[in-house]
């Protein structure tokens, strides 16, 4: 079962619209919100408020396939070296 985004919110460094999952560690993690064919992350629907972030590269190939994937926004943020959330 893969998730949809659904928690928006905004970059505070440099503004651009965010979607926030967490990693399978408990991590909250900011998502680009659109998805790109090369993104790192597949979403899991766990039963919580956001969705799961799982690393594509060694998740599920199957489910993989059918989902769209996306990028961590730490990866594009012009202001990375900023971040302390
Ligand atoms: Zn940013």
């Amino acid at each position: 079962m893969t998730a949809r985004l659904a928690l928006f919110g905004t970059c505070r460094s440099c503004g651009a619209s965010l979607s926030w999952a967490k990693t399978a560690s408990g991590k909250s993690i900011p998502l680009d919100p659109s998805p790109k064919p090369e993104g790192r992350f597949v979403l899991v629907d766990d039963g919580g408020r956001r969705p799961l972030a799982m690393l594509a590269a060694t998740y599920d190939p199957e489910i993989v396939r059918d989902s769209p994937r996306y990028d961590d926004h730490f990866k594009a943020c012009p202001h990375a070296g900023a971040w302390s959330e």
